[in-house]
Order: C-alpha cells, then sequence, then structure tokens
C-alpha cells in the first residue's frame, strides 16, 4: 500500500506534457488528491500555453517599439523615467483583446500553434485511456483496501471480547487483592493478641499449637493469593499492551476510513470527469474543424495586429513629441515664474526709468540749448570767415602789390587776428583740441614763420585739409594719447586677491594697447609675488610723506609687471604697514591704506608727474580723490581727472571721523552728509563715499550690478549718495585679460588646447583627476569646478549643497578657495577631512593660482552661485577654457551668462546655466539640467563649449569705453580750467 502511495501514476504517465505537477510525495493523503486531475489538468494547461504563445507572439512584434519609446533621464548615475511609474512588463503592456479564450483564442493561434494543439489533443485522448486504466486500479486498491479494512475489523472485535474479559479478571484481582490486604491485617492482629496472651499463659500449649496451625494455614493461604496476584499484574500487563495495539489498529482504522471515503469521492469527482472528457474531445474535434477557418483569420489578424503595431509606434512617436511638448511647457512656466520675480524687483527699476526720462528730458532740453549757443557760435565764426576771407582777399591783393620775399613779421596784425579765430573756432567747435590748439596759438603769438607758410599753403584747400595741416604743427609736440595712472591695492599676478587685481593689471594693459601711456602705483608688500616682476629696483630717492602729524620716509621702487611700469612704494613706518605676510585683514587697515593713497599722491607730486587721469580703485585707495582735491590740487598735482572704481559696494572702508586725520584730511570739514559721513553712522567717515563725491568719474563694474547698487536693497547704505551722483555714475563690464587667461598658450596646463582641438581639455582633466587623486574610471563623468573666496556674498551654502549634490548625480567636484571668515573656513575644513580620500570630491582650501589654472581647464563645468556679484571673472574665464558657467542670475553674471534654454535671449548668446532664486531649489534645476545635457547630448554639449571657448571677454571693448570716459572727462576738465 505505502509503495503504491509513493508513486504519482498518473503524473508520471502524462509528465512528458504536463510538468505542473508538484506534488508532495511524502503526504499520502495529497498524492492521492493529484492522481484524478490529469485530464481537467491537461484542457487548463492547453488554454494557458496557448495564450502565453499569443502573448509571446505580441511581444516579439511590439519589442523593439516598447522598449525605445521609453523617456529616461539621468539622476545620480540611475536612469530613471521621470514621467512614468507604469510597470511596463510585458502582462501588462499585452492588449486585453489578446487574453481571451475560446473562439477568440483560437482566431489568435498560428499555424504553428495548431500543430501543437493537434498533437496535445492526441495526448489528451491517450491520457484518457490511461485514466480509466487508471480508474480500474484505483478501484482494485478500494476492494483492497476494503478487504484488508473487513479482516481488521474482525481482529478488532476479537481484541475488543478480549479487553472486556482482561476487565473483569482486573476487576476480580482487585477484590482479592483487598481481601488479602484485609487477610493481611486481621493477621497482624492475631499476632499481636498472641504475644500478649504468650507471656501470661505461657502454659496454654494447646492453644499455642492451634495457633500455629491456624498461621502456618493462613500463611499457606496468603503466599497463594501472592502468587495469583503476581500472575493477574502479569495478565494485566499484557492486556494493557494488546489494548494499546487495539488502540492503534483503532486510529489506523479510522485514517483508512477517511482514505476510503476520500477515494469514494475522488472516483466519483473522476467518473463525473471522465463523462465530461468526451464533451472536451468533441469539443476539441469542432476545434480542430474551426482551426482550419481560424488559421485564415489568424492571417488576416496577423496583417490587423501589423498595422496595429505601426499605430502603435505611431502613437509612441507623438507621446514622445508631446512629452516634449510639456517639457518646453514646463520650461515655459518655469521663465514665466523667473519673469514674474523679476517684474516685481523691474517695478523699482521702472521707477528709476521714469526718473531716467525726466533728467533725458532735461538733457534733451539743455542740449537744445548747447545747441542754440553753438549755432550761435558758428554763426560768429561764419562771421569771422567770412571778414577773414575779405581780409584775405585784401592780402592778396596786397601780396600782388607786394613783392614775393616780404618778411613774415611784415604780415599785418589782421592777419595774424584772424589766424588766430580761425584757430578759437576750430577749437570751439571740437574739430581740434584744446592743447594743439594752444600750441597753434602760441606759433600765431610768436608770428611763427610754419604757421603762416601753412596757411598760405591751405589757400584753395578744403577745411578737413587745412586742419590737418595745422595739427601737422603740433603733432610733434603733443602727446599721442592719455597719461592714465592706476593707483591701486592689488594688480595680477604680482599681488591679486580677488578680482581687482585682475581688473587693474588687464585693463591697464589694454589702454597701453591702445597707445595711453600707463602707470600703476602699488604698495610694496612682502608678501608678493616677486618672480613675477621684471627689474625690480630701487630709485636712489626717498619720498616723505605727511602722516599723524609728521614726516615719513618712503622707498620707492621700480620694476615691470606684464609689460607694464610699476611704482612700488615701501613705506619707512614704525607699523611695517606692508610687511604684515598678508595683503588685507589687519586691525589698522584703514590706517595703513590712507596713508599708501597720500605717499602715492605725494610720489606724483614730488616726481613732477603730470598724469591725465588718476584711477583709483575700492576703499582702500579711494582716499586718493579728496585727498587730490583737498590737498594736492592746491599743491600743483593739477593736470588729472580722478576715475574712481569701486568693484564691490560691500567693502566700504569706514572708521571714527577722527581717523581721517592721520592722513592729513580734514575731519570736520569732510564728516559731512553731503561729503565723506557714513550714511547710517554718522561719526563716522566712509571712504568709497569720499571716492564717490570726490571723483570726476565713478564707475563699477557691471551694468546690472550699477542698477542693482541704486536701490536700498543692493547699494549697502550708499544708493541715495549713488543717486545723488547718478550723472557720473556708470556701470563697465570687466574684461579678462587673455593673454593670461589663454588655454592655447596657458604654461601652468598639461596641454595647451583651443575651440578647435578639444582633445587637450579632455588630457587636462585627466592629469588633473590624478594630480588631486581622484578616481579616472568614468572618463564620461562630468567635472564640476568651483574656484572663489569662501565669503557669504559667493553663496557659500549653495557651493557646499552644490558639492553633495554633484556626488548624488555621479559627477566629480573640485573647490578651491579659502575663507577669511574663520568659522567658514573651519566648516569647509570639516568638509574637505570629510572627502579627504573619496574617489570624485576635492576640496583645496588654499590661494593657488597655478592650481586654479589647471582647475579651469580639467571643468566640464563651473558654478557660481553668489548671492550679489558686482562682475565676477571666473563665469568668463571658465568660459575661456571650456567649462560651462551655471551661475545665478544677479549683477555680472546676469551681464555675462545666459541660459540656453531661454527663448527670450537671442539663441547665438545663450552659453550656460542660470538661476533666479539663491535656494537650494534654483541651483538644483540649473545643475540637473547641465549634468543631463553633458551625458545625454555630447555633441550638443561640445558645440556650446566651442561657442563659449570663442566669445570675446578682452579687455578691448570694456578699455574702450574707459577711454570714452577718460577723454570726455579730460577735455570737460580742460574746458573748465579754460573757463
Ligand atoms: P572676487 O573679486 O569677488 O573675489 P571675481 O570672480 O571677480 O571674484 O575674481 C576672482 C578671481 O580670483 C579669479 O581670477 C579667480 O580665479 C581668483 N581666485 C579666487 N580664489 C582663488 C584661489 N583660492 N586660488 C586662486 N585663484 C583664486
Amino acid at each position: 500500500m505505502a509503495s503504491k502511495l509513493a508513486t504519482c501514476f498518473v503524473c508520471c504517465n502524462l509528465s512528458s506534457g504536463f510538468n505542473n505537477c508538484n506534488n508532495n510525495y511524502n503526504q499520502p493523503t495529497r498524492r492521492v488528491m493529484c492522481s484524478p486531475f490529469p485530464s481537467s489538468c491537461k484542457i487548463r494547461h492547453l488554454r494557458i500555453l496557448s495564450s502565453q504563445q499569443q502573448k509571446r507572439q505580441y511581444h516579439k512584434k511590439t519589442s523593439s517599439s516598447s522598449s525605445s519609446s521609453q523617456p529616461s533621464s539621468i539622476d545620480g548615475g540611475r536612469t530613471i523615467d521621470p514621467k512614468s511609474n507604469h510597470d511596463h512588463s510585458p502582462h501588462n503592456s499585452t492588449p486585453s483583446a489578446l487574453n481571451v479564450n475560446g473562439a477568440e483564442q483560437a482566431e489568435q493561434l498560428s499555424g504553428g500553434q495548431l500543430e501543437d494543439l493537434l498533437s496535445m489533443i492526441k495526448n489528451a485522448e491517450k491520457n484518457i485511456l490511461l485514466i480509466n486504466q487508471a480508474r480500474v486500479r484505483a478501484l482494485e486498491d478500494l476492494q483492497k483496501v476494503l478487504a484488508e479494512k473487513k479482516a481488521l475489523q474482525a481482529e478488532v472485535n476479537d481484541l475488543e471480547m478480549r479487553l472486556a474479559e482482561t476487565d473483569a479478571r482486573i476487576e476480580v484481582a482487585d477484590q482479592e487483592k483487598t481481601h488479602v490486604e484485609l487477610m493481611e491485617g486481621q493477621l497482624e492482629k492475631l499476632r499481636n493478641e498472641l504475644a500478649e496472651k504468650g507471656s501470661t499463659e505461657e502454659s496454654n500449649a494447646e492453644l499455642h499449637d492451634l495457633h500455629n496451625d491456624r498461621i502456618h494455614s493462613l500463611t499457606e493461604e496468603l503466599n497463594s493469593v501472592r502468587e495469583e496476584n503476581a500472575s493477574l499484574k502479569n495478565a494485566i500487563e499484557s492486556f494493557k499492551i494488546q489494548l494499546n495495539d487495539v488502540k492503534n489498529n483503532d486510529e489506523r482504522l479510522v485514517v483508512l476510513e477517511k482514505e476510503r471515503l476520500y477515494l469514494e469521492s475522488t472516483l466519483k469527482d473522476l467518473e463525473s470527469k471522465l463523462s465530461i472528457s468526451p464533451e472536451d474531445v468533441s469539443e476539441l474535434s469542432t476545434l480542430r474543424v474551426e482551426c482550419k477557418h481560424l488559421s485564415d483569420k489568424v492571417e488576416n489578424l496577423q496583417l490587423l495586429l501589423d498595422k496595429a503595431t505601426e499605430q502603435a509606434n505611431q502613437a509612441v512617436i507623438v507621446l514622445e513629441e508631446n512629452q516634449d511638448l510639456q517639457r518646453k511647457v514646463d520650461k515655459l512656466e518655469t521663465s514665466l515664474e523667473e519673469a514674474n520675480v523679476y517684474k516685481l524687483s523691474s517695478d523699482k527699476l521702472l521707477k528709476y526709468n521714469e526718473l531716467m526720462q525726466q533728467k533725458i528730458k532735461l538733457l534733451e532740453n539743455s542740449l537744445q540749448k548747447s545747441d542754440e549757443d553753438i549755432n550761435s557760435y558758428i554763426q560768429l565764426y561764419q562771421q569771422s570767415v567770412n571778414e577773414f576771407q575779405d581780409t584775405l582777399d585784401i592780402l592778396k591783393k596786397e601780396s600782388k602789390r607786394k613783392t614775393l620775399d616780404e618778411p613774415v613779421e611784415d604780415m599785418p596784425w589782421e592777419f595774424w587776428s584772424q589766424l588766430l579765430l580761425l584757430i578759437d573756432g576750430w577749437t570751439l567747435e571740437k574739430k581740434i583740441a584744446v592743447d594743439d590748439a594752444k600750441l597753434l596759438r602760441e606759433k600765431v603769438w610768436k608770428k611763427d614763420k610754419s604757421i603762416s607758410d601753412v596757411y598760405m599753403a591751405c589757400k584753395g584747400q578744403n577745411e578737413d585739409g587745412a586742419i590737418s595741416a595745422f595739427l601737422g604743427l603740433t603733432s610733434s609736440a603733443t602727446s599721442p594719447g592719455l597719461y592714465v595712472i592706476h593707483i591701486a591695492a592689488e594688480m595680477a599676478p604680482v599681488a591679486k586677491v580677488g578680482g581687482l587685481g585682475d581688473v587693474v593689471c588687464g585693463l591697464s594693459k589694454a589702454l597701453q594697447k591702445k597707445g595711453h601711456l600707463v602707470e600703476i602705483v602699488l604698495p610694496k608688500y612682502d608678501c608678493m609675488q616677486y618672480d613675477r616682476i621684471g627689474d625690480l629696483r630701487a630709485l636712489d630717492v626717498v619720498i616723505e610723506s605727511y602722516f599723524d602729524g609728521q614726516l615719513f620716509k618712503n622707498k620707492i621702487w621700480v620694476g615691470t609687471v606684464e609689460g607694464l611700469p610699476v611704482y612700488f612704494i615701501e613705506p619707512h613706518h614704525p607699523d611695517k604697514f606692508f610687511w604684515r605676510g598678508d595683503f588685507y585683514g589687519e586691525r589698522d587697515d584703514f590706517r595703513r591704506f590712507s596713508y599708501f593713497s597720500r605717499v602715492a599722491l605725494e610720489f606724483l607730486l614730488q616726481a613732477g608727474k603730470k598724469p591725465d587721469i588718476i584711477h583709483c580703485h575700492d576703499w582702500q585707495t579711494a582716499f586718493v580723490a579728496p585727498l587730490y582735491w583737498d590737498i594736492y590740487a592746491p599743491k600743483g598735482l593739477n593736470s588729472a581727472r580722478i576715475c574712481f572704481t569701486c568693484h564691490n559696494f560691500e567693502y566700504q572702508g569706514t572708521a571714527a571721523a577722527s581717523e581721517l586725520e592721520s592722513c592729513g584730511l580734514d575731519s570736520h570739514h569732510l564728516n559731512r552728509p553731503d561729503r565723506m559721513q557714513d550714511n547710517s553712522a554718522h561719526d563716522r567717515v566712509n571712504s568709497v563715499k569720499g571716492g564717490v563725491v570726490y571723483s570726476n568719474i565713478v564707475t563699477t563694474v557691471s551694468p546690472t550690478y550699477a542698477q542693482e547698487v541704486r536701490t536700498a536693497e543692493g547699494g549697502k547704505g550708499l544708493h541715495s549718495t549713488l543717486s545723488t551722483h547718478s550723472k557720473k555714475f556708470i556701470g563697465v563690464l570687466n574684461g579678462i585679460d587673455t593673454d593670461i587667461w589663454n588655454p592655447a598658450t596657458d604654461p601652468f596646463l598639461e596641454v595647451q588646447y583651443s575651440a578647435n582641438d578639444l582633445q587637450g581639455k579632455a588630457e587636462n582633466k585627466e592629469a588633473l583627476r590624478k594630480n588631486l587623486g581622484l578616481s579616472s574610471a568614468d572618463v564620461k563623468r562630468p567635472l564640476v569646478g568651483c574656484i572663489t573666496r569662501l565669503v557669504p556674498q559667493k553663496g557659500v551654502h549653495l557651493i557646499r549643497h552644490a558639492i553633495y549634490l554633484t556626488l548624488e548625480l555621479g559627477g566629480q567636484f573640485v573647490l578651491l578657495g579659502s575663507s577669511p571668515v574663520p568659522h567658514i573656513q573651519r566648516e569647509f575644513e570639516g568638509i574637505a577631512n570629510h572627502f579627504k580620500n573619496h574617489d570624485n570630491i576635492r576640496l583645496i582650501l588654499k590661494y593657488d593660482e597655478s592650481l586654479s589654472h589647471t582647475i579651469y581647464a580639467a571643468s566640464d563645468m563651473f558654478i557660481i552661485p553668489s548671492i550679489f556679484e558686482p562682475c565676477g571673472l571666473t563665469q568668463m574665464i571658465s568660459m575661456r577654457y571650456g567649462a560651462v558657467p551655471i551661475a545665478r542670475k544677479t549683477g555680472g553674471l546676469n551681464d555675462s551668462v545666459f541660459d540656453i534654454d531661454d527663448d527670450t535671449i537671442p539663441s547665438q548668446f545663450r552659453n550656460g546655466f542660470t538661476f533666479l532664486n539663491a535656494d537650494e531649489k534654483g541651483i538644483d534645476g540649473a545643475l540637473v539640467r547641465a549634468i543631463n545635457l553633458f551625458r545625454d547630448d555630447p555633441e550638443s554639449w561640445k558645440q556650446l563649449v566651442q561657442k563659449d571657448m570663442n566669445i570675446d571677454f578682452s579687455w578691448d571693448s570694456s578699455a574702450a569705453q574707459y577711454e570714452e570716459l577718460y577723454l570726455k572727462s579730460v577735455t570737460r576738465g580742460r574746458a573748465v580750467k579754460r573757463t
């Protein structure tokens, strides 16, 4: 029995066709259960199989289109489907129409499947036979089981009888046992009595014998009872064992009974299913007939399916287009949001514009007036020309009369006076410069023969020809351009802390190229890059300068930096002002730089220099403006116009008013609201305010920043002063020194490269990774660079966020920077340590010029998330090196970085990624867009890099703007002097 139950005979027979029988052969009841199922099982298998085959068929056809139609985006190196969270498993994507059964199922069958179906029908028939055999065998088994059951039942009856007998005997034995115990008690009693009587009636022997006999018989009886008792116990034990057997047999009987009942029910089930089987077989035979029709239909359906697949493909394309459109709509919405934000801030600008409009009207009026003046001058001039013509005619007549070699001195006064008037007319009409006019006038006063010769030679020529002939007389005497002297605290590359140093050097070089004479005066810091100064030498001269009521000696050094003449001032002051190991950040910075400003002017005065422009920069040398007008112009240094450039209104150089006295300025005279008094602390003076008030030209470093600082929010307290002096205030966008910042010639780079040859850029990236110990495993991993002073203005919290975000997005990040703010420095040191050995992050917290060049060259993108940014140079440098900027829309960044997705900007100007809000969400959007474009569309990225590298960020156009400002101011100054 057990061995039969160990095999599922039906499944064994059918195992070639059905592999789904997973019956557990250790469970007898389940073993029996599997056998009745084959026929129904088979039909079910058949249906499942045909449906799955259909699905496979469908997927073969649709898999290519469905896989390509899934849009994906990069998120942290993972591929994410941003739009959809549907399950794209084949089951879900199968059209529901294919899940039908019966005739519809059959409609889906292909020729091959039909063969499968027929062979399965054959198998089914065979299996039905096998099922019948199995049924017979099952019945036989049942008979045997029933016979076994009968025998067992008899055995059970017998055992039950024996059990009853045993129970009765046990009962008797129990009674006997109590009887014996009673007897033993009596015996004990008798013994005691006997012992008592023995001691008193020892002489009664008869009684004694009687007692002995009785004891003897009782003992014998007791022994026999004991034996009987022992045998009864054994019998009870054996009966107990038999009873257990009977119980076991009972349980077995119950199990058998259950099995029997189950067999009967399954048998019935089998019989009913067997009766259905012929129906299934007949259904299959009709199916066979239908199959032929259906195969035709299948072909038709196949065609339809192909068409449907085609349509599905088209639908997928349309879907993609829709998604593209959706993305565009999203972008438009965000730019609309930005525009709204911008609109709010532009309301303020609107008011400002209204003001400007009024001012323009005023200007137009005054222009009209000056036009009228000029017209009247012209009329005057024309009169004088007519008079001159008359005189000339007279002279001609006279000259005809006189001999040709008559001396010049003999020319009539009228001749010379007419000549003078001619020159004045050209001056007033601004046809010749004042200086030229002065020289020509001198010649007339001296009755110089050369001028009368030129005049005679010009007869009959047009006015332009005459003017150039007259200017030919002055060209040898006048200077070819302007004489500009910069007085500054920084100059790249010898003394550079930030952008100021770059501007002083870059602007000076550009002006020099334009033909102007440019000089620079700097403090002689101990911490300068002396190796970048050419021919440094001390002059054999000592300049004494006033400070704190005394005169202090100063040594003057000269040398060239980037081809420019530079004067370095070394004070011999006990405080060793520039011998501190650092440029700024000293407790006495106000004193250090007010001292320097004064000694710089003292030097110009004593050197007898006559500059046209003295250009001072930032609060450190803004003292030059009031010092010039209050002290040095009266002393004779009065040839110049003063230009002041504020590179950052955050730093204004304020101190107690009395501190001004040290450099000789009159604090009582200057500590007034319209002069140097700080706008928020009235007992303090403000150096930048002094620069604004006392300069002829005031500039800042970008047009947007110039607008921002005129608002209460951006002006850091100086907005009202700037509004008062708005006529002379303008924003000129900085440029960069394209000789120093040139990847094609940069000596700091591993390999030089250009926009047409970007292989070098890739090599620089690899070199930097090696140098900094970053992973080179993934060539395509984007490298994000950041070079900055770590101050709140630069958006340090956003820089920190960008480090982690880049890591999350699967990029590499390199930061070069240092902070003068201790807690920021400490915080970044913590981050630097945390990532000390990381594969993808490196923070280098120091100033390192050469490393900065290699980072610009290696970076794919460059981050500048400033809260405010007067101009910013790093975005321009990074573009020149092919690192695409990711910048916040503020100040100069707003004037130089234009978002590639901003449809309001002409496409040729779009060059980077921008964001408006100074928060994590803002920077996230821009950084994610940049990394996605880098990864998803290398061709567009390359084009963007090349476009950025070709943008002209040189100083040429900015220097031209400064030149124009200088010239206008110089002309105005001379006009003022004349009047
Ligand atoms: P700011 O003048 O406000 O510091 P800019 O963007 O105008 O900012 O100019 C920064 C200049 O300083 C760039 O030339 C930049 O390369 C350089 N720079 C900033 N920090 C460092 C540093 N740690 N090492 C080298 N160069 C630096």
